[in-house]
């Protein structure tokens, strides 16, 4: 499975918060096997969520949204999916039998425009905060307050499926330009793929489906780099 996160916010692109969202959900997302293979910041514009939603959806089998999606002026995550999908925004049933019964609100106390969902979109409570997730074709929009984005992707995690992978790491002080020859050693020997990432001497990640094979491909590696112990 392939999938794509967009996180959404002007105060991510200005620098104000750090986009933890996207972490967070490319280390859940990888856990269940599924490969993310774009991770897209976007500013709180409709069109712009509307445009990148729309290609997204045509080329990956599902869309992470998160962030803009309470009734404050700001936010209009919502508005920007239905476009893409050139829909209206409208008030939606579930949700506010949800909002009253569940979440212990009055419809009179809710802001409005707080229950609007783009037309046809499946709904997801918000267990943690107050406004409603939504599932529209394979666009699944998530608040972006973490506490509330992490509950509500657990409560739908189960529709992410891919290969899980199994890791090791082997860390060594000989720098990245030295280490080719057994980069390369280790890959033709074992059917594993190597991530080099440099920065205190190297760390080698060794992936694979197969976890005997990744625990082989780590010894091979550990006798054949110099590390500190
Ligand atoms: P609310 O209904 O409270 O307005 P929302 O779904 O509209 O929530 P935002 O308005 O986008 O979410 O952001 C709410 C808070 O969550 C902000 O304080 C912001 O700092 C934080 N936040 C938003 N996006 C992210 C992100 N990608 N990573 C970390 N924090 C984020
Ligand atoms: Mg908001």
């Amino acid at each position: 499975m392939r999938v794509a996160v967009v996180t959404v916010g002007d105060e991510l692109l200005r620098g104000d918060t750090v986009d933890t969202n996207a972490t967070w959900l490319c280390d859940r997302l990888d856990e269940r096997g599924v490969d993310v293979e774009r991770v897209t910041t976007l500013p709180d514009r409709i069109a712009d969520i509307a445009r990148v939603v729309n290609e997204y959806h045509a080329e990956y089998d599902a869309v992470v949204v998160t962030g803009g999606l309470g009734p404050t002026h700001d936010d209009v995550t919502m508005e920007g999916v239905a476009a893409a999908f050139g829909r209206d925004v409208e008030p939606h049933t579930e949700a506010l039998e949800w909002l009253t019964e569940h979440g212990g609100y009055h419809a009179a106390d809710l802001t409005e425009g707080t229950t609007d969902l783009p037309a046809g979109a499946r709904m997801i409570p918000n267990e943690v905060g107050v406004a409603p997730g939504a599932v529209v074709g394979s666009v699944y929009v998530l608040p972006g307050v973490p506490e509330e984005m992490k509950a509500m992707f657990e409560s739908i995690a189960r529709e992410f499926e891919g290969t899980p992978t199994y890791s090791e790491t082997v860390h060594t002080t000989e720098p990245e330009s030295q280490l080719l020859d057994r980069i390369r050693g280790v890959q033709e020997e074992f059917d594993v793929t190597v991530g080099s990432y440099p920065g205190d001497g190297v760390r080698l990640k060794i992936t694979a489906v197969d976890p005997a094979t990744v625990e082989a491909a780590a010894d091979w590696l550990r006798d054949r780099v110099e590390s500190e112990d």
